[in-house]
C-alpha cells in the first residue's frame, strides 16, 4: 500500500506555493492510494517561534480555511485517490495545556494527525532543532556537547509519548530521529540504543505507530531515512506500524525517499490502520 501520511501544504510560511492540486495531481501520477496532509499546526498562542525567521507553522486565523479546503480536495478527488485532514502537531514541553486545548478544538476535523518534536529548550531558550546547521551548532554550544542535544531530544520524544491528551490523541510518531539532520557535520560518537529502545517500547505499548520519513535521506547533512533501518528493524520485531511520509513541502517532494526505505520494510496507511 503505497500511501504518503505526511504532506506539507500552501499553508506552511516554510514551504512552496504548490497549490493542493498540485500535490494531488503529482501523488496520483506516482499511484500514490492515499494521502493525509499534515501541516505544522498553529503553535500555541503563548509560544514564541524561536525559529530565525518565525515560519515553523500555519496560522491559527488560516486553521477554518485550511479545513474547509481540505473537504473540497476530499470531495473532488474521492474516486481517484483518499486524501485524509491531519495536522502535525508540535509537543512543545511545558506548553501541554495550550496543545491540550488547541486538540480539543480541532480533533473533531481531524482524521490523522502526527505528534512531533522540533522545539528544545536548552537552558530557559527554545530552539527549533531542524531550523538549519547554524542554528543546531548553537544549540550545541549551548547544551555543552552534541550528547546533551541527543539525550535533550530524546527525552522529548518519550515525553511526547508518554502524554496522553484527553480530547484527541495523535497516534503517529514523527521522524523519531530527526537529530540526525546534521549528522554528517556533526556525526556522533555515542551509542543511542538504548533511548531508540525505550522510545519502541513506549510506542509499542502504547499501539501507536511510527512516521517513516524519506525527507532525510534526500537533506545532504542527513543522507539517512528517519528512522535508520535498523531502527525500522527493531520496529517490526515489536510489531510497531510504519506508515510512509514523504514530509514533503512541495508536489516534487512527493515520492522522495521512497527507494531508500528497507525494502523488507512492511508498510501500513492509516486506511489500513482504522
Ligand atoms: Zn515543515
Ligand atoms: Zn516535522
Amino acid at each position: 500500500m503505497y500511501y504518503d501520511g505526511h504532506v506539507h501544504t500552501p499553508f506552511c510560511p516554510h514551504g512552496s506555493n504548490d497549490t493542493f492540486e498540485m500535490y494531488i495531481e503529482k501523488a496520483i501520477s506516482l499511484g500514490i492510494k492515499g494521502i493525509t496532509f499534515t501541516e505544522h499546526a498553529p503553535l500555541p498562542k503563548n509560544f514564541t517561534d524561536p525559529a530565525p525567521a518565525k515560519d515553523s507553522a500555519m496560522l491559527y486565523g488560516d486553521l477554518n480555511n485550511y479545513f474547509h479546503k481540505l473537504q473540497e480536495i476530499k470531495k473532488f478527488y474521492r474516486k481517484y485517490i483518499d486524501v485524509r485532514t491531519g495536522l502535525e502537531i508540535d509537543f512543545i514541553e511545558g506548553f501541554e495545556q495550550e496543545t491540550e486545548d488547541f486538540l480539543r478544538e480541532v480533533g473533531p476535523e481531524l482524521e490523522d494527525a502526527i505528534l512531533s518534536v522540533h522545539f528544545l529548550n536548552v537552558g530557559e531558550t527554545f530552539y527549533c532543532m531542524d531550523y538549519d546547521e547554524n542554528v543546531f551548532n548553537d544549540m550545541i554550544r549551548e547544551s555543552g556537547a552534541l550528547n546533551s542535544v541527543y539525550k535533550n531530544y530524546f527525552t522529548a520524544v518519550k515525553k511526547s509519548i508518554k502524554h496522553s491528551f484527553m480530547s484527541y490523541q495523535p497516534l503517529r510518531i514523527g521522524h523519531i530521529t530527526l537529530v540526525n539532520k546534521f549528522q554528517k557535520l556533526f556525526p556522533a560518537d555515542f551509542s543511542i540504543t538504548e533511548d531508540i529502545h525505550d522510545i519502541l517500547k513506549e510506542v509499542s505499548e502504547r499501539g501507536m505507530s511510527l512516521d517513516y520519513n524519506g525527507a532525510g535521506a534526500v537533506k545532504p547533512f542527513c543522507g539517512d531515512t528517519y528512522p535508520s533501518a535498523w531502527i525500522v528493524k527493531e520496529a517490526h520485531k515489536r510489531k510497531i506500524p510504519l506508515v510512509y511520509g514523504s514530509d514533503a513541502h512541495s508536489a516534487k517532494g512527493l515520492g522522495q525517499g521512497y527507494e531508500k526505505l528497507e525494502p523488507y520494510a512492511k508498510l501500513t496507511s492509516p486506511l489500513l490502520l482504522d
